[in-house]
């Protein structure tokens, strides 16, 4: 284990994902957390953010970790929006994802929140071990037979 001030680097594997909250929204253009349908600030409309919640197993611990949008962007290998209206297409995806996940081990770079209002570790880098690593889009894709699964 490799340390580097609060940060630490890992192997882990992905034991869970909570598919029931994923996405959290922001404005598109000054990119504020919102919760109104636009942004009060300036106007404009809003796009979702991945923030995904997951366990993951170390060679010592398990823990529950939050993964933002520039990582879980490259496990799912998709914005966070088209991810949403895939969900909303196919119920049972959260589900497949799981299924699709469960096991992939990364090397994560872990680092503890700075803030005491932050509950989660969260994850600012995954690295996949396996180099055939595919992102659950497309994966998922796959599973429910459309074209264009690459
Ligand atoms: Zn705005």
């Amino acid at each position: 284990m490799e340390r580097e001030g609060r940060r630490r680097r890992v192997a882990c594997t992905i034991l869970a994902i909570d598919d029931t909250d994923m996405f959290y929204r922001v404005c598109a253009v000054c990119e504020r957390t919102i919760s109104t349908p636009t942004c009060c600030l300036c106007g404009s409309s809003t796009k979702r953010l991945f923030r995904i919640l997951m366990s993951v197993a170390t060679d010592s611990a398990v823990l529950t970790v939050v993964c933002f949008d520039r990582v879980a962007r490259l496990l799912f290998g998709c914005s966070a929006d088209e991810f949403f209206h895939f969900v909303k297409l196919h119920p049972f995806s959260g589900l497949t994802l799981n299924e699709v996940l469960e096991g992939e081990m990364f090397t994560m770079t872990l680092s503890k929140p700075m803030n005491a209002n932050a509950q989660h570790t969260r994850v600012a880098s995954a690295v996949p071990l396996s180099s055939v690593f595919r992102p659950a889009i497309h994966l998922l894709k796959q599973c429910y037979g459309l074209p264009h699964a690459s």
